[in-house]
């Protein structure tokens, strides 16, 4: 039997396997797109976003889609926009971004934990934590739905808004729904390791119109268009060149996903029948766009931890990520001395790794790293021990 490389054995991949290729559509596509706009000298804010804004709405099913020129800029301008009071609620096992943008508006953000298999906010640790809280934000963790409704259920319950962090979740669905038409808006993420990319770029879905309105004030400083700034804004404006970019990567997106889909079936299939290798559950029904395939490690049944994995696996030549690890409140932008007690949130981010999972990743190659994965189980208590 073949030795596992960290062992002494011969790497998998001596060329290695790359963590992410960003799914960047063909440049002659993109500069033909840009064409018009940019002759005419429009390089902001222009057509082109507002083609955009509109293919995205038809996507997301949603009356209204903001551009702006990230998906942070655009949870900042969301909760501007509401005039949230009082603390909000959040999951810690979540994208730092999640909570600076909270923070940014001069909020306290009420860390809540996570359900360890599906990865998503708690529900029923974030009921206990609702005294006190202005809004809710939950995030759709890695592209999959995180029960929206539920969520909606909750905020309701206590009176206030609930806005989703969709940053993965372009193209992911919660039964026959499409995630972008829950809560008071959801705000996805454009950035190059996100499903549809604009090299940087976010979008703000809403059916609420007023707030729309108020977006799209605030995204141009807070002006109205007289120059009389109705609140403190930001320029938070995308540009010509990032939505030419975005409607190409959407154009492809149809393809792109179902290959996502296809490649966390077969992943799934080939982890699942080693011991100790939990898959990131997903409701009957739901799907998601698999922003990342990340995995959960119960050290004692795959015989070595989540630290000792990645390291076998980098020996092999395979790139992953620990995501979420550190949780959001364990690190020094927010931690705090009196800070919560996530308990499980702090064992479920020791415990997960996110494996590559992009268009230019072949069958073969998933196949193996199923085969590596199985491998260093098989070898887990020697390599634990070096
Ligand atoms: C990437 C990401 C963001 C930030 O998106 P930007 O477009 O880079 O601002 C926010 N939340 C989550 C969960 C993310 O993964």
């Amino acid at each position: 039997m073949t030795q596992p490389a960290i062992l002494g054995g011969i790497p998998a991949f001596p060329d290695g396997v790359a963590f992410v290729r960003p799914p960047a559509p063909p440049l002659d596509a993109v500069m033909a797109k840009l064409e018009n706009s940019y002759n005419q000298g429009m390089l902001t804010n222009g057509p082109l976003v507002r083609e955009l804004e509109a293919a995205a709405a038809a996507a997301l099913e949603v009356r209204n889609v903001v551009a702006v020129s990230s998906c942070t800029t655009g949870l900042m301008l969301v909760f501007r926009a509401l005039g949230v009071q009082g603390d909000v609620l959040l999951p810690s096992f979540t994208f730092s971004a999640s909570a600076h943008a909270v923070a940014w508006n001069g909020l306290n953000c009420r860390f809540a934990e996570c359900d360890p298999n599906s990865f998503q906010l708690d529900l029923g640790d974030a009921k206990e934590r609702m005294d006190g809280v202005g809004a809710i934000l939950a995030t759709h963790v890695f592209g999959a739905p995180c029960r929206p409704e539920e969520v909606e259920n909750l905020a309701a319950n206590a009176g206030v808004p609930v806005v989703f962090d969709a940053a993965h979740g372009f193209g992911s669905r919660r039964g026959n729904r499409a995630l972008g038409g829950f809560g008071v808006a959801e705000v996805f993420s454009l950035t190059p390791t996100k499903p549809v990319v604009a090299g940087e770029g976010g979008l703000v879905a809403t059916n609420d119109d007023a707030l729309a309105a108020q977006l799209r004030m605030g995204r141009d400083y807070g002006n109205p268009g007289n120059y009389d700034t109705q609140f403190v804004g930001l320029n938070g404006r995308m540009s010509e060149m990032h939505a030419a970019v975005a409607l190409c990567s959407l154009e492809a997106f149809p393809a792109h996903l179902e290959r996502r889909h296809a490649m966390a079936a077969r992943y799934s299939d080939g982890l699942r029948v080693i011991p100790g290798v939990k898959v990131q559950h997903l409701d009957e029904g739901d799907s998601s766009t698999f922003k990342d395939f990340t995995i959960a490690i119960e050290t004692s049944a795959f015989g070595c931890d989540r630290d000792a994995l990645v390291s076998a696996l980098k020996a092999e030549g395979v790139d992953t990520r620990n995501y979420f690890d550190p949780p959001v409140h364990q690190q020094q932008s927010h931690a705090r001395a009196d800070g919560p007690n996530l308990p499980v949130t702090d064992r479920t981010s020791k415990r997960v790794v996110s494996l590559p999972i992009y268009p230019a990743l072949t069958d073969a190659v998933i196949d193996q790293i199923c085969a590596v994965i199985a491998r260093i189980h098989d070898h887990a208590k020697a390599i634990q021990a070096c």
